[in-house]
């Protein structure tokens, strides 16, 4: 069951049915779910507690009939304090999400189950994508439990474990060399050869960010309604930052959540149009010409297409964005496994140097609760790590 009412345009404000599939707006935006809010208000039982992780919040989700829910057990992963990480930056209350816990290990296999369970409902037979590694994983993983064709176009800059996923999983995934833009031609080309497959690309169709919502429907449960002061997301193009205010709003309009926290969107020096915006005041990214310095892995987006939402976010809800060194991240990535015993991604251990920044220019207190979201698991990066110690005692 699902309180989904309309499809919304948060840019002109036109509405579209929820009973077929869209993809962007005319006037250009993304689009976003909406649901019938004073229904789910009545509902004393809106987390359905016969199912677990994401689809406890189904309610709250598109799709109409459980039958079509493509899941292989996403969502329902811990928040971790961490109090010795804390220490080493200054925080006394700082807390992760621990996200590589998902299957697939990483965020992305929420957005997958979402979406891929509402176009099967719909009918779609095929999604083409482009992605960075984890989506790849993800969704050709989804596609094939849910028995959709995934055509997906993915960097040869993506980590060994994406690239033997897909490999293994199967599907029509393609290995591109270049950068993002490359892949995004691939994409148009694609499409029009194929009319009917279905543009899956990010912020492209309204949900996707409905799965990656529920981190946001989970982090408010976990802190029993208390939301903390500020979460940090590790950001490309923003389906993260967007779907956890998204939830938090909606969650606020519910009487369930008593505020919306500043929202950090953290990129790599190397890599940070988000950034570069937010810091020039502007409303719109400005694709990122120069060379492409970051650690391999999900942040190389050269232009967030939500922009201008993602960007209105940070800002309204009094959030910044800060750009890190790849030096100072690999030092919190060894740091939180050091210390804490876990073994984190490299684009979550970005939220960790950017609350060390942040610290330290004065804009953290040491006294807020502050929650960083590691996307994926350090499992997946094995490759990074370079100085294996001999582990051998004789
Ligand atoms: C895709 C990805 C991100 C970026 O997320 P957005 O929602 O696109 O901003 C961050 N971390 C990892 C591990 C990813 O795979
Ligand atoms: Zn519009």
């Amino acid at each position: 069951m699902s309180y989904l009412r309309d499809i919304i345009c948060p840019a002109c404000g036109k509405t579209y049915t929820a009973d077929e599939p869209h993809n962007i707006c005319s006037c250009g935006s993304p689009l976003l779910a909406r649901y019938d809010m004073e229904q789910a208000k009545k509902d004393d039982e809106l987390f359905d507690e016969r199912y677990s992780g994401i689809w406890r919040y189904h309610k709250m989700l598109p799709v109409r009939d459980m039958s079509n829910v493509v899941t292989l057990g996403e969502g329902g992963t811990p928040v971790l304090s961490m109090p010795e990480m804390g220490r080493y930056i200054g925080l006394e209350h700082l807390y992760v999400k621990d996200e590589g816990q998902n299957p697939s290990a990483s965020f992305k296999t929420r957005g997958a189950s979402v979406a891929i369970s509402k176009l099967k409902e719909f009918g779609v037979t095929d999604i083409v994508m482009d992605s960075g590694g984890n989506g790849a994983g993800a969704w050709s993983a989804y596609c094939k439990r849910g028995g959709l064709n995934a055509h997906i176009y993915m960097t040869a800059k993506a980590v060994q474990a994406n690239q033997k996923e897909c490999a293994i999983v199967g599907g029509d995934v393609n290995m591109c060399e270049g950068h993002t833009t490359i892949l995004g031609k691939k994409v148009s080309q694609s499409m029009a050869e194929h009319p009917d497959w279905f543009d899956v690309r990010t912020m492209h169709e309204p949900f996707r960010v409905e799965g990656k919502k529920t981190i946001g429907y989970e982090i408010v449960e976990q802190f029993g309604g208390r939301v903390p002061d500020v979460i940090l997301f590790p950001t490309a193009g923003g389906v993260g930052i967007i779907g956890i205010h998204k939830a938090i709003e909606e969650l606020m309009e519910l009487g369930l959540a008593d505020k919306m926290p500043r929202m950090v969107s953290a990129q790599y020096e190397g890599c940070c149009p988000v950034v570069q915006a937010f810091e020039a005041g502007r409303d719109t990214c400005e694709v990122w010409s120069g060379p492409m310095d970051v650690i391999p892995g999900g942040l190389s987006a050269p232009k967030a297409f939500a922009d201008k939402l993602l960007l209105g976010i940070l800002r309204e809800t009094g959030g910044t964005a800060v750009a890190v060194s790849k030096e100072d991240t690999e030092r919190h990535w060894k740091q939180m496994a050091q210390s804490e015993g876990l073994f984190v991604n490299p684009e979550g251990a970005t939220t960790l140097a950017a609350c060390e920044k942040l610290k330290k220019n004065g804009w953290l207190k040491g006294d807020e609760t502050v929650l960083c979201v590691m996307t994926s698991n350090g499992i997946k990066y094995d490759e990074l790590v370079t100085e294996v110690p001999n582990l051998v005692t004789e």
